[in-house]
């Protein structure tokens, strides 16, 4: 019998290890006092939060930034109690009892959500008040804080936060608008921790640090700025399997719509990933893959399942049938395919799909 891996059209690579070391580069580099949760929301950004999240743990990591309320009880029983597991979304009407069942702990987003979590009774997890200072997404807006004193005086928020909308823009005069904007409302709320930064808010400096800084993209070895890009290792190997490789010698046209054309003698490879897979239709014509240290550029339009390389250039025994292309790798970063793509690292890594052989290196023991 074969081996899933041996069935499979393309093999993606996590290293553990490497998150691991991302979040003790962040942590070293922030201002005495703070410190550094993670942000594991859609499933790690697509890396497998069941993994990603207790090797953070090992690492020291105690708080963790979840999206919805489904995503922290699944990650609940993998994690040790004393491991924070925060809500961004909050909580949902008739969702407390989740939060408390499960020890979550919810980000208040509204005046709704302050309400609820005011009315629920007896010993009740921590939670997070969100106030907005420019992302107009989620958070109290600053005229709704007034109102909502006193409810939430008695909550005795464990951290007040907010979200930067241009962080990874160090010269953008958004930011110091937002920091203002987010001292403002921290005098007129109860004390407690503070928490801003993400990724690219790491990166602006000890004034945007406070207790805790929330980074996710980082960890995952996307860069939010040209100094972030020597602290950080990369974590995702991706390599597509090649199905056929064809010898052209005559004028002919590759893939749907016939957009390239061969006017060359040359050679193809056809690899086992497709737009199904996340291999970003928008790479069609644009994209590159490695093999054996040579750029192979993709010719025609990314398939459902496919993908075609123009791998002339290669050495013959490099591409046969079985042998891979690298489509993520030392040296074709994610956030690199994702300038390719016109995107950004983040939806690379959220669009990894299910049928590629997935395997775990490092981690804890
Ligand atoms: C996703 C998210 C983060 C992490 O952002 P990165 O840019 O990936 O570091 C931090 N805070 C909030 C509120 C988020 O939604």
């Amino acid at each position: 019998m074969s081996s899933a891996s041996d069935r499979a059209g393309a093999l993606l690579t996590i290293d553990l290890d490497a998150i691991a070391a991302n979040w003790r580069a962040l942590k070293r580099r922030l201002v005495a006092g703070a410190d550094c949760a993670a942000a594991v929301k859609a499933d790690a950004y697509g890396l497998g939060a069941a993994r990603v999240a207790p090797a953070l743990y090992a690492a020291g990591c105690r708080r963790f930034f979840l999206a919805t309320i489904d995503e922290a009880i699944a990650l609940r029983p993998l994690v040790a109690d004393d491991a924070a597991l925060i809500v961004l979304g909050g909580p949902l009407p008739g969702t407390s009892g989740d939060f408390l069942e499960h020890r979550l702990w919810p980000v208040l987003n509204t005046p709704q959500q302050v309400r609820q979590w005011a009315a629920v009774t007896g010993p009740v997890p921590p939670c997070v008040i969100h106030v907005d200072t420019g992302m107009s997404r989620l958070g109290l807006a600053s005229a709704e804080i007034a109102g909502l004193a006193d409810s939430i005086a008695c909550l005795r928020p464990a951290l007040v936060m907010s979200h930067l909308a241009c962080s990874e823009d160090a010269s953008d005069p958004m930011n110091a608008a937002q920091l203002g904007a987010f001292a403002a409302a921290r005098m007129r709320l109860p004390g407690g921790g503070a928490s801003l930064a993400n990724s690219g808010g790491i990166f602006l400096g000890a004034d945007y640090h406070f207790d805790l800084v929330r980074p996710g993209a980082a960890l995952y070895g996307l860069a939010p700025c040209a100094e972030a890009v020597p602290l950080l290792r990369q974590v995702v190997a991706l390599q597509g399997r090649i199905l056929q490789v064809r010898d052209v010698d005559s004028p002919q046209t590759v893939g749907y719509g016939a957009t390239h054309r061969i006017r060359r003698k040359g050679r193809l490879a056809t690899v086992a990933a497709g737009y199904a897979d996340g291999y970003l239709r928008s790479l069609g014509n644009r994209g590159h893959g490695i093999v054996g240290g040579i750029r192979v550029p993709v010719v025609g339009r990314i398939s459902m399942d496919l993908i075609t390389f123009d791998v002339t250039e290669v050495p013959e025994p490099l591409v046969r049938p079985g042998a891979f292309v690298d489509l993520i790798g030392p040296g074709q970063t994610v956030d690199d395919l994702a300038a390719e793509a016109g995107t950004i690292g983040y939806e690379i890594l959220t669009s990894l799909g299910p049928r590629y052989h997935r395997s775990y290196v490092g981690g804890p023991a």
